[in-house]
């Protein structure tokens, strides 16, 4: 039995006893149900062990060179390729995914640009007050879970965090304010006490709600009767008191603000109002934790700002990086692609149809360890090992500390990692592509 950590999520729990003889897993102990489906996927049904190729509208299994000639073969004659996914990928793989965009010219972006908006891109300009889960565990009285459903999505997440007890504080949960914001009645509501606070939020109300919780923080008695938002004036006043009383605050903010925010003003008015609140904080301070829910969902940003100086959406032109505002979506709206590689991703099931039926009518290379219904459209699939079970890698948690995840069994078939896939590819490539 040795510890090991899970992959299943973006918390990427480092407290997961494994039972294997190397060969095969026989027990998981102390995983969530996400964490023990994310180890079954070993033996699920639907893993994909040999590469395959369509022919006639047929998936066909073939052998690796076959099917790595045919991926050449696309992308050399390709001037526009896309490369997409790369959250459920080790940093090491999503390094590998931008040297091969800037071999063939291509595009290159995340799942983060979708599930995470541009709020590290806005904090280059306004600044962040980032926490980490060992500080939450440790320091936190107060965690406000903003358009945030962990109970389903991150699923120990507070486990680890509401009901723990920290090093610096001699009690747990009994001092821990919870406030839930959120216009759907979540799972997580399940878990507050009589002293937390519920917010049903009227949908796409946000920016009124913390526009007024701004302007209350800056000036008294500025909250109108009838409350703002759908949520009546004196929990508005019940909030502030514990925002601006906290000795450690934490805003979760979840996909139902992340995803909503493509324009980013309300990003802009929340890292805004946490500026405001720790100006006028005389004892503690309130930071953010971004819940992106892949395992390395903030990795992509963190690789591609060290080897190109840019978040997001990466686009190449005669090797050389070129400025761009574009993401996945921009780019499918246009058509602006010839080609896609996708990359441990169902892009089929996640994007609207206006968008996923354009990639479907251009040859699509899809590189994952399980059939979705990206598979389905694919022309060729290339399979390769899951990370942190069947190869090592580095991944980032959701708080952006770096943690490495180790290899337990083999992978069936010798399938590769994605990086040494994607290397495979680029030497193939380098060395003239036959
Ligand atoms: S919370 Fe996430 S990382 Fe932790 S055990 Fe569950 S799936 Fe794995």
């Amino acid at each position: 039995m040795k510890r090991f950590t899970c992959s299943g999520c973006s918390l990427l729990c480092d407290d997961i006893i494994v039972r294997s003889d190397g060969l095969f897993i026989d027990e998981v102990i102390g995983s969530c149900m996400k964490g023990k489906e994310r180890f079954d996927q070993v033996t699920s049904k639907n893993r994909i062990t040999s590469p395959m190729i369509r022919r006639k509208n047929d998936l066909q299994k073939v052998e690796w060179d076959e099917a790595i000639k045919e991926t050449i073969t696309i992308l050399k004659n390709s001037s526009k390729p896309l490369l997409y996914g790369f959250s459920n990928s080790s940093c090491e793989a999503q390094s590998k995914g931008i040297e091969l965009a800037q071999l063939i010219n291509g595009f290159i972006d995340s799942n983060a640009s979708i599930c995470q908006g541009k709020v590290l891109n806005l904090a280059k300009e306004l600044g962040i007050n980032l926490s980490t889960i060992t500080e939450v565990i440790n320091k936190a009285d107060l965690l406000i879970l903003w358009g945030a459903n962990p109970a389903e999505t991150i699923p120990r997440l507070l486990n680890k965090t509401l009901f723990s007890r920290g090093k610096f504080r001699m009690t747990g949960r009994e001092i821990k304010t919870l406030i839930i914001i959120d216009p759907v009645k979540t799972a997580s509501f399940n878990v507050m006490g009589v002293r937390d606070i519920a917010l049903r939020i009227k949908a796409g109300k946000d920016l009124e709600l913390v526009r007024a919780l701004k302007e209350e923080c800056c000036q008294n008695d500025s909250i109108p009767s009838e409350g703002v938002a759908g949520i009546d004036s004196e929990d508005l006043k019940r909030i502030l008191l514990h925002i601006t009383g906290t000795e450690n605050g934490v805003i979760f903010l979840g996909q139902g603000i992340l995803k909503s925010t493509q324009d980013n003003v309300l990003i802009r008015e929340i890292l805004d109002f946490i500026q405001v609140i720790n100006s006028k904080q005389q004892k503690g301070r309130v930071s953010l934790i971004l819940m992106g829910g892949h395992y390395n969902m903030a990795g992509f940003d963190h690789i591609a700002l060290s080897s190109c100086g840019k978040i997001g959406g990466l686009q190449f032109k005669n090797k050389q990086l070129v400025e761009t505002e574009d993401t996945i979506v921009s780019k499918l709206e246009r058509d602006d692609f010839d080609c896609s590689i996708i990359i441990g991703t169902d892009v089929i099931s996640h994007l609207p149809y206006t968008l996923s039926s354009k990639l479907a009518k251009k040859p699509l290379i899809l590189i994952d360890n399980h059939r979705t219904a990206t598979a389905d459209i694919a022309n060729i699939i290339l399979p390769t090992a899951i990370t942190g079970i069947e190869c090592e890698g580095l991944a980032i948690r959701l708080d952006q500390v770096p943690i490495h995840l180790e290899k337990i069994i083999n992978p069936p078939s010798n399938i590769p990692s994605d990086e040494d896939l994607l290397n495979k590819i680029i030497m193939r490539l380098n060395e003239g592509g036959s």
